[in-house]
């Protein structure tokens, strides 16, 4: 289809509501499968603020499978380890070696910057025909007959057969159909993305992700841009939330971010004052539901699994949501469309379960991260322990994303009882 043309029919096939990188790619998705979708985003232009983005194999999987993946692979960075170390000491306490976990998975880990990535998506709807529109802010939802209703701002509606609500962590049809309020975990984020000259002298590992985990706080650390750029991104524990002010996080914490800093390793320390000042994240998540289809409303992304970041899968989630539905789409048709009903209950089927592992393990990684003490000792020693080549710990995240409940692998493999040490030599 002309890009110049978009489609002008008054009812598409599917609204997505919210033009972020759920929203966009599950838009590309359906309109591969012929589906007529307009996309109504609240800002006055696409984009997306924030810096970089790790995108691990199950989501390089699906932008090779769309034809995505070269000119992903030509804005990002193909890094060639994670490595996590003690932010206080800089010890080394395990790391993926990511070009064999190329090999296992048959697809690369990547960063990217986030414009970048939302833009590749941008650019291929465009390409596919999806109609893009701006400026639309969705205030309620509403069922019809056979579809649902989206009302916007300015008082207008719109109808479709089926209404994907993409609309973030704020989520309003989160608010109106499941009515729950977000989870503070009291850390906040701090990023900034800087030309690589400004720390080529902080002895920064450039070819690799670097995740530094201390008591209460971590940095995290990777090339973006081919490598002229370098993403940090400096995490704490707000004493303000803590001390349960709803204004945490803002630039009068900068004291904070200092002080969270101050113990830690050189390389950590000195990235601190090269973080952006004026712009910050409050780590904030919900708790799993198991309903995100109401009638014809489906939520997607954010807006139906909203994770703490530290399993760097949130928009990678999203982006699989949309591979899913369009798969669905594509094996289940109706009388003049998919058969939405079966495709939405084939949707949650799959989805709701994964997302809600990935949100319950990001919390209690989140926790292990930001051990203190003799607990820190104790996640040290166990974490040099671990085979930096078994993907036993990897596979049901990492692996092909499923489209039916049988095909979710297992969490955990079991690790044999011989090679497990007796407990007494994994302390500190
Ligand atoms: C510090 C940090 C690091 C992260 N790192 C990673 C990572 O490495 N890898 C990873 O996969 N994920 C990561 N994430 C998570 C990831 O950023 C999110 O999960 C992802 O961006 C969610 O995408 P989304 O499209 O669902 O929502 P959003 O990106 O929030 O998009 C929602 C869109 O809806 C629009 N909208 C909102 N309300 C309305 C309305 N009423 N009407 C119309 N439009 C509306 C918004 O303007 C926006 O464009 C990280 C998050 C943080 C905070």
């Amino acid at each position: 289809m002309n890009p110049a043309q978009p489609p002008t029919s008054d009812t598409p096939d599917v609204i997505v509501v919210g033009g972020g990188i759920g929203g966009l790619s599950t838009a590309f998705a359906l309109t591969r499968e012929g589906l007529r979708v307009r996309v109504l985003e609240r800002a006055k232009e696409f984009g997306e603020v924030g810096a970089g983005i790790q995108i691990a194999p199950n989501c390089t999987r699906i932008l090779h499978e769309y034809g995505l993946l070269d000119e992903a692979k030509s804005l990002g960075v193909l890094p060639a380890n994670m490595v996590m170390r003690d932010a206080l000491d800089a010890r080394e306490l395990t790391r993926l070696d990511l070009a064999d976990l190329e090999r296992h998975y048959g697809f690369p880990y990547m960063v990217i910057h986030r414009s970048d990535l939302h833009g590749l998506f941008l650019r291929a709807c465009r390409a596919a025909g999806v109609e893009l529109l701006t400026d639309r802010t969705v205030t309620g939802y509403e069922q019809t007959a056979g579809g649902a209703l989206v009302r916007l701002a300015d008082g207008s509606a719109e109808r479709a057969p089926l209404v994907i609500a993409a609309d973030g962590l704020r989520s309003v049809a989160r608010r109106d159909l499941v009515g729950d309020d977000v989870v503070s975990s009291d850390y906040v984020a701090y990023r900034a993305a800087v030309p690589i000259d400004a720390v080529r002298a902080n002895g920064v590992a450039e070819q690799d992700v670097t995740v530094y985990v201390g008591p209460h706080c971590h940095f995290v650390q990777y090339a973006l841009r081919g490598g002229d750029m370098f993403n940090q991104v400096a995490v704490f524990r707000s004493p303000a939330a803590l001390a349960g002010r709803d204004d945490w996080g803002t630039p009068d914490e900068l004291d904070e971010l200092d002080a969270a800093f101050e113990a830690t390793c050189d390389p950590v320390r000195k990235g601190i004052p090269l973080m952006w000042r004026d712009r910050w994240w409050q780590m904030l998540d919900r708790d799993p539901v198991e309903t995100w289809v109401h009638g014809r409303i489906a939520l997607l992304g954010d807006a139906a699994h909203p994770p703490l970041q530290y399993m760097a899968q949130g928009a990678v989630m999203a982006i699989e949501d949309g591979w899913v539905l369009a798969k669905h789409a594509a094996r289940l048709p109706g009388a003049g469309g998919p058969d939405w009903d079966a495709v939405l209950a084939a949707y949650q089927a799959v989805r709701v379960e994964h997302c809600r592992r990935v949100q319950r393990t990001a919390r209690a990684w989140g926790e292990l991260w930001h051990l203190d003490g003799e607990r820190r000792l104790r996640r040290n020693a166990v974490l040099r322990e671990v085979d930096p080549y078994g993907y036993a710990f990897t596979d049901w995240v990492y692996g092909p994303t499923a489209l039916f409940p049988d095909e979710e692998p297992a969490m955990f493999e079991p690790v044999p009882l011989a090679s497990a040490r007796p407990a007494e030599q994994v302390t500190g």
